[in-house]
């Protein structure tokens, strides 16, 4: 018995230690970012941008791996199931890291006991969409004729928990309307059945919706900054007088499995921090109506108490806002 434990204690022990050497000399292959959703995204599209810039400055390639469903507890559940070696990682949203323990009753990971905060992305405000042929001119009007139509209006978004699944939840909800929603898996396949009008109305993130705006494929008729944004021009805020004091944006951010080197994560984050300095970047992310947080917000603990705290206001969000698996 007294040798079976010294062995156990030996091995995590030895495993700690070989995980720790490793880490000294990290990365040494290419590393992975899981992102739970389908490739075009909002989730997508920022991550690879920001994967990019700390590829160069660690001196590795990292590939996204797109693990689409169940508004992206299949890829979450994936990455808490990944070796903490620091070869892979999670980017994960306010939607499966903090409103999921609430609405999924058997989640298979904990985003707190399960991960650690690496870095926070910049915060991106979301965009109430129709088709270029709805006859839907503003938010106001939308829901007036939601109103007259219980169940018919359908809203696309990137499955139950996603962001757009719990703004569109949260905005039916303050508006008392009756709607029907429309699970994919991802915002860009959602994005595409807008597009040809399959459904009636999505919220998506600026950075993915404005290229869509500009280029007349959709129209923007709401925004969910407290204020309206320069990049959507006559788009008005829903707090303004739709909804007042409805106000939502996406958060977002790479984690690691729990246990990944204190080392390799403080690496990244500084790789991160380093990519940040570049203004013409930070800049591009602007333009696309992201929002930039103040320095010390994307450190990883910051980030990691930000999770927290979020998953606690989430409990409460989902309760008040009747927010259901459906
Ligand atoms: N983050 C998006 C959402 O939750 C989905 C995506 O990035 O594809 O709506």
């Amino acid at each position: 018995m007294k040798s079976t434990i010294f062995k156990l204690g030996f091995c995590i022990a030895a495993s700690a230690c070989s995980l720790l050497a490793s880490a000294q000399t990290w990365p040494t292959k290419t590393i992975t970012w899981v992102v739970p959703f389908a490739a075009g995204g909002p989730t997508d599209a920022m991550a690879r941008s920001i994967a990019d810039r700390v590829s160069k400055n660690v001196g590795q390639g990292i590939i996204i791996e797109n693990v689409g469903g169940a508004g992206g507890t299949i890829g979450a559940t994936k990455a808490a199931r990944a070796s903490p070696d620091g070869y892979t990682f999670l980017v994960g949203h306010l939607g499966y890291m903090a409103a999921a323990p609430s609405l999924y009753p058997k989640l298979a990971y904990d985003p707190i006991k399960d991960f650690d905060a690496v870095f926070r992305f910049p915060d991106t405000p979301m965009v109430l969409l129709v088709p270029t042929s709805s006859p839907h001119k503003s938010a106001a009007d939308l829901i007036a004729f939601a109103q007259k139509t219980p169940g018919r209006v359908t809203f696309g978004h990137a499955g139950v928990g996603s962001t757009s699944h719990l703004v569109a939840a949260m905005f039916t909800n303050k508006a008392g309307i009756d709607v029907t929603t429309v699970p994919y898996r991802g915002a860009a396949p959602a994005m595409n059945d807008l597009i040809g009008g399959m459904v009636d109305a999505m919220f998506d993130q600026t950075n993915t919706a404005l290229p869509q705006v500009q280029s007349g494929r959709v129209r923007a008729i709401a925004i969910t900054s407290q204020h309206p944004i320069a990049q959507f021009p006559g788009v008005a805020a829903l707090a303004e007088k739709t909804l007042p004091s409805f106000e939502a944006s996406t958060w977002y951010g790479l984690y690691a499995p729990k246990g990944t080197p204190t080392d390799v994560i403080n690496k990244l984050h500084q790789a991160y921090v380093k990519a940040l300095t570049d203004s013409a970047w930070t800049k591009q992310m602007a333009d696309q109506g992201v929002r930039l947080l103040s320095d010390g917000q994307y450190a990883p603990a910051e980030f990691s108490k930000h999770t927290a705290a979020e998953v606690a206001r989430w409990r409460q969000v989902t309760t008040e806002a009747k927010i259901t698996l459906e």
